[in-house]
């Protein structure tokens, strides 16, 4: 069973439309795959109907949710969440305003570091999606002002740059809970370079996370094995993904190139399975 676990569309900052990354997901040959778009379930929908007509490929409805520490960020994925229910996408909605608030902030900040890039701009890259970031680093890009988009993160937009802007805060605990409280299975997304990750991961596993991305772009095996170690020592599930966006520099690692272990997507289908038949006896 292939299994890419981690994809993002234009619902967030992917380039590819949900139908679009399900068709590329059919003609690389993956079987299962989770749509985990930053702070929406937006691309979810349309890409369980775009998979409909194929009957080799298995949409997991998830969500990529992005949290605060005091150093940088800590990404929590849910998977089999439910994407219609009302008190996650209010949550998700304020989590997106929050960033679109932060987005106009850096703008006003580059502004007055002499950097004019336009909101206009900005939020047409984002198609219509949440405004990341990464939106922000391509308008700086497309201006000239930087080389590259990690460029725009290490002078001006990364945690330590003069234009960076805090957003409003959510804790990773919150975001696992958010996504127990809409019936999803919480995993810590790309752990690898987590300040403080033998700490976080304890607390995590007691609001209730059950899996941990341990196959991830083109993580080595020295990461891989550390990672497993703390996987077996909470007993959480390594799941696995590329976090493909479609952003077409030579440096992505491409859809299908890092994959979840059969055993493990059998494994949070079991749990998934479980947690329904849970939900019914409660009603
Ligand atoms: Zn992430
Ligand atoms: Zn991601």
């Amino acid at each position: 069973m292939k299994a890419d676990l981690h994809l993002h569309t234009t619902a967030s900052d992917g380039r590819l439309e949900p139908n679009e990354i399900v068709g590329l997901a059919a003609k690389v040959g993956l079987e299962v795959i989770a749509i985990t778009d930053h702070d929406t379930v937006g691309g979810v929908a349309p890409a369980l109907a775009a998979a409909q007509a194929l009957p080799s490929l298995t949409v997991i409805p998830g969500v990529e949710i992005n949290t605060d520490v005091p150093r940088g960020e800590v990404h929590v994925l849910g998977y089999f969440i439910d994407f219609t229910d009302r008190k996650l996408a209010d949550n998700l909605l304020r989590l997106r305003d929050a960033r679109q608030g932060r987005a106009q902030k850096m703008i006003t900040k580059l502004s007055s570091l002499g950097v004019d890039i336009e909101w206009r701009r900005v939020e047409e890259l984002a198609q219509g999606g949440s405004v990341c970031r990464p939106h922000v680093a391509l308008a700086l890009l497309e201006k000239g002002y930087v080389g590259s988009e990690k460029e725009a993160f290490d002078r001006y937009i990364g945690h330590d740059g003069p234009a960076y802007v805090d957003r409003m805060k959510l804790l990773p605990v919150e975001a696992v809970k958010l996504i127990i409280d809409a019936q999803g299975l919480p995993v810590l997304a790309h752990p690898a370079d987590i300040d403080g990750l033998d700490e976080l991961v304890p607390k995590l596993k007691a609001a209730g996370l059950v899996g941990i991305e341990v196959y991830y772009r083109d993580y080595g095996s020295d990461v891989i094995g550390r990672l497993l170690r703390i996987a077996e020592q909470y007993e959480l599930v390594t799941t696995g993904g590329t976090d493909y966006h479609a952003f077409g520099d030579a440096s992505e690692v491409m859809i299908g190139e890092a994959l979840a272990p059969p055993q493990s997507v059998e494994r949070l289908f079991a749990l998934a399975d479980k947690r329904s038949l849970e939900l019914l006896k409660q009603h």
